[in-house]
């Protein structure tokens, strides 16, 4: 009875369940980790994506032989199976022992393998909340509301506690956290990596054998290795958490990271576990008397968000990634591939920075990039692909939830108790970006008017039926109903022009 382990490309970490259930005999288990080609050209990726993702399963099987495993590293052109099936004959092994993936097309894929030997599917240890226990928190409510489950989050791990009582007072410091980036900001600046031998070699492979289709592969300036990734989460502790809260919405030209963390790609590749980012943060807080409003907002992200995101994935079943609420079939607008294409400033800036990063900030993702799709009408499933392709911290169990059902309010209501729609006012706000925009944030109608103007007011209308029934809808729905009519029309009028023009 020979037992080998599969390693996937996201579950990057010692004591992953896998690996743990066979520490004691790790000498004697086979352990296995495959760079598919055939996989990584199902669907468009970010070229930083593929180097992140390949380099990181090559230093992590590098350390993994280093602790003593018997490690096969496979870069093939196939799919999957016909490597395992070699691997699996040649260490004559009877049971394949894999932890559950995070996303529900990888798992159906490992289910669907033929395999000459048994396979044992163990339970994933990647988030703080097991499947089962999320489902019966929302077993226990009427409505799934993020509020109520960070708080329960918080008494559960003992996070930010005293006495059993919040610390501080308070749950939440979010109206603290969002003050606009007028006036000069002093920013930190993040830390990146230069490329060592082996990232150097991945990025030459992806190039000649041409094998991602967006963004810019250079400068590739992300960590690889855990050791990196805790020198980031280091880096953040010191120099961004004690500022972090206040401009956690703001955008600000040529800031790409703010006072961010930029620790999700580790997070979702395992180089770092959520309990000691969260862990970090409180000890800072003790320790350095931190204000509470930026360390309770970073731990509300990790230990809030992103907890909630994957316990509603996975609550929901497998065709919550076809929800389309307000039936919106519209394509993408080409110039999401093409940041140059457009002469909207506040597109044209994040988009340029997707490009050559993978990466932006919560609210250019949710304000801008997904604001603009869910209000010209764009189908959820092409925007969701796209957020896919760009991102290099995607994957399905975020960007179903992320996309689909906060961006695109897609699922009618199940995570969000609102759409996210808004029109140049708030982007105004919160940025600098419509200061040099060829459109006037101010406009509505008329040749200058800015398309996030006449797109939300003709959403707003679209929708007005649907929307009635979200109570918080109400107040700007009745300021559609006192638009004169004429000024709706030529509203009405723009926005189709607008999609004409730039349906592909
Ligand atoms: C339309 C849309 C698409 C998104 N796509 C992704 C994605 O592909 N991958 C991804 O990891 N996150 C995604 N998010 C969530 C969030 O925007 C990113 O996690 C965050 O911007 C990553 O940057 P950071 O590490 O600097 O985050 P910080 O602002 O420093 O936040 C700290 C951490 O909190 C976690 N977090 C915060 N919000 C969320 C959330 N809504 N869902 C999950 N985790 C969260 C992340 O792990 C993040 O690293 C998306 C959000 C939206 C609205
Ligand atoms: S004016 Fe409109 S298009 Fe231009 S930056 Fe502002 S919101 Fe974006």
């Amino acid at each position: 009875m020979t037992t080998g382990i599969w390693v996937l490309g996201d579950q990057l970490w010692t004591e992953q369940a896998a690996l743990s259930s066979c520490e004691a005999e790790k000498s004697q288990t086979p352990v296995v980790l495959i760079e598919s080609r055939h996989y990584a050209q199902q669907r468009p990726y970010h070229s930083q994506k593929l180097v992140l993702v390949w380099s990181a399963m090559r230093h992590f099987a590098e350390e993994l032989r280093s602790a003593g495993w018997q490690v096969t590293y496979k870069k093939i052109a196939d799919n999957f199976e016909p490597a395992l099936l070699k691997w699996i004959k040649q260490n004559e092994i009877s049971e394949l022992r894999v932890m559950i993936p995070n996303d529900r097309p990888f798992l159906q894929l490992i289910q669907n393998l033929q395999l000459d030997c048994s396979l044992n599917l163990i339970a994933n240890n990647h988030f703080l909340w097991g499947k089962t226990e999320f489902q019966d928190w929302a077993n226990s409510r009427k409505r799934l509301l993020m509020e109520d489950f960070y708080r329960e989050g918080r008494k559960r791990f003992n996070i930010l506690i005293d006495d059993n009582k919040p610390i501080g007072g308070k749950w939440n410091f979010d109206k603290q956290n969002r003050r606009p980036s007028k006036g000069k900001l002093t920013t930190p600046i993040p830390l990146w990596f230069e490329p060592d031998e082996i990232t150097r070699s991945v990025i030459k492979e992806v190039k000649e054998r041409n094998l991602a289709s967006y963004g810019e592969i250079e400068p590739f300036r992300w960590g690889v290795t855990r050791s990196d990734a805790l020198a980031v989460l280091e880096y953040f502790l010191t120099k961004c958490l004690p500022t972090f809260g206040p401009y956690q919405d703001a955008m600000v030209t040529g800031e790409e990271t703010l006072w961010h963390s930029l620790i999700s790609p580790y997070l979702n590749l395992g180089l770092l576990t959520p309990l000691e980012v969260i862990t970090a943060a409180q000890k800072a807080y003790f320790e350095h008397d931190l204000a509470l409003n930026s360390v309770e907002g970073f731990i509300r992200q990790v230990l809030g968000w992103r907890e909630y995101m994957q316990g509603i994935y996975h609550s929901q079943k497998g065709d919550y990634r076809d929800s389309n609420w307000f039936q919106h079939h519209e394509p993408l607008p080409d110039f999401y591939w093409y940041s140059s294409q457009t002469d909207m400033n506040c597109l044209h800036q994040v988009l340029k920075q997707v490009e050559s990063t993978g990466y932006a900030h919560h609210i250019q993702r949710l304000m801008v990039l997904s604001n603009f799709a869910l209000i010209v009408g764009v189908s959820p499933q092409e925007i969701e692909a796209w957020f896919h392709a760009a991102f290099v911290d995607a994957y399905d169990w975020v960007m179903q939830t992320n996309v689909i059902g906060m961006g695109q309010f897609a699922d009618g209501g199940i995570l969000a108790s609102k759409p996210y729609a808004s029109s140049a006012n708030y982007i105004n706000k919160m940025s600098d970006y419509c200061k040099n925009c060829a459109y006037d944030l101010k406009q509505r109608t008329g040749e200058h008017a800015c398309p996030f103007n006449f797109f939300y007011w003709d959403f707003l209308a679209r929708h007005q039926d649907q929307l009635k029934s979200q109570g918080r809808m109400n107040l700007i729905l009745g300021n559609l109903k006192r638009m004169a009519a004429e000024e709706l029309v030529e509203i009405q009028a723009l926005a189709a022009d607008w999609r004409e023009k730039n349906s592909n």
